[in-house]
């Protein structure tokens, strides 16, 4: 019997040995490697990626919220929305500046903030909306840019699971002819990244697109915030030993971005993978009546491949999983809200985000698995289910 692991980045490795170890090998070459050219060219393909002006390299997806949320203004006092179901690091990062994260409940079919909820959440303080793509899968973001630009809010994408994801609306979607010329040139592309004033990506190993080390990426189409973000992940000094600002030391380092200058090309390959993995695995357990399988939204690039289990099965069929050598995960066990961190605070009842983190289960996903292995995978589940 094989094990199977989450995922696995050694084949990812193997397959672009010569190309990554040149790459490295430049960067030791030219002795630089804290920001400098290698930095600044890959920052430059990023943000033609992702269809955006400017791109900022920071040390991790956390510090490119903290330091993007603070380029934009936020701070002490201020309220930001987001959902309750992601990664701690969204709240952490809202809290990390001196705001209050206000928690917002999910949509149960994407996972992601849940946009007919966010206007009741906005109060005289609120200042920023900060959607999640969360598992890949763009977030509402037609409907939340609208929010936004009725009350005067920034929207702050969490990009950190969406490198490369697409959303289907774009600006002509949302407003036709009466698009306002304050919007024009916010939503201007369709990649995630390019649909707020401000995009933050995380380098992690496991994302989409992962460094060998930890990393991160501001993205934004306004001058004046790439600046400002520049200025905070030094210190915030734009001169060096003449500090303006409190800042950070959050820069990316010389060799991860080589690496991922390496693999940005190979991103959209490694993307179509993963739709395949996810479409062969709801072709096969979709019968299965204790199963939700995930919406399969355009543009999705499948960071996570995250099932419903119902019925309280969740943890019993990954325990079985488990005993066929198969690791599945649960992104996320607690929502934000009710997270020891948070519980002085009353956040009411988000039942949305709450029953998710009772169902929720990945299953293995990485763009160089094995349709041997995958069957596996789905021989197990099917075998619990029978
Ligand atoms: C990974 C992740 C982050 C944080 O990124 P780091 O690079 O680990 O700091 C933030 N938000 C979400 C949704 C994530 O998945």
């Amino acid at each position: 019997m094989n094990q199977v692991p989450p995922l696995d980045l050694t084949e990812e490795v193997k397959n672009q040995w010569e190309e990554l170890n040149s790459a490295i090998q430049e960067v030791l070459r030219s002795g630089q490697f804290i920001l400098g050219e290698h930095v600044e060219s890959f920052e430059q393909k990023a943000a033609e990626h992702i269809g955006v002006n400017h791109a900022v390299g920071v040390n991790s997806g956390t510090d490119a919220i903290i330091i993007g949320l603070r380029s934009l203004g936020i701070e002490p006092g201020d309220e930001v929305i987001a959902p309750s179901f992601t990664f701690f690091a969204t709240a952490e990062a809202i809290s990390m500046v001196g705001a209050e994260p206000v928690f917002v409940d999910i949509e149960p079919r994407s996972f992601n903030l849940d946009p007919a909820k966010v206007e009741e959440a906005i109060t005289r303080k609120t200042k920023a909306i900060l959607p999640v793509h969360l598992f890949g899968c763009p977030a509402a973001m037609a409907q939340i840019w609208e929010i936004a630009r009725e009350n005067d809010l920034y929207v702050l994408e969490d990009c950190a699971q969406s490198f490369g994801a697409e959303y289907a609306g774009n600006c002509i979607g949302c407003w036709g002819e009466n698009c306002p010329d304050d919007a024009r040139g916010m939503m201007t592309g369709n990649m995630t990244g390019s649909l707020g004033q401000v995009g933050a990506f995380s380098f992690y190993p496991t994302k989409n697109l992962g460094a060998y080390g930890d990393g991160g990426l501001i993205t934004t189409d306004d001058t004046e915030v790439a600046e400002t973000a520049r200025m905070l992940r030094k210190h915030g000094g734009e001169n060096k030993y003449h500090n303006e600002v409190l800042g950070y030391n959050s820069r990316l380092d010389a060799i991860q971005a080589a690496i991922l200058e390496v693999l940005l090309e190979k991103v959209p390959e490694f993307n179509q993978r993963r739709r395949e993995i996810a479409q062969r695995y709801s072709d096969e357990i979709r019968e299965i009546n204790d199963i939700v399988t995930p919406q399969a939204t355009e543009g999705h690039v499948f960071h996570q491949y995250t099932i419903r289990v119902l019925g309280d099965q969740r943890d019993e069929l990954k325990e079985s999983l488990q005993e066929d050598g198969i690791s599945s995960k649960v992104f996320y066990p607690v929502p934000c809200h009710q997270l020891p961190v948070y519980e002085d605070q009353d956040h009411g009842q988000l039942p949305e985000s709450e029953q998710a983190s009772g169902q929720v289960l990945s299953l293995p996903i990485w763009p160089q698995m094995e349709e041997d292995t995958q069957r596996q995978v789905i021989e197990s589940i099917k075998k619990y289910f029978n």
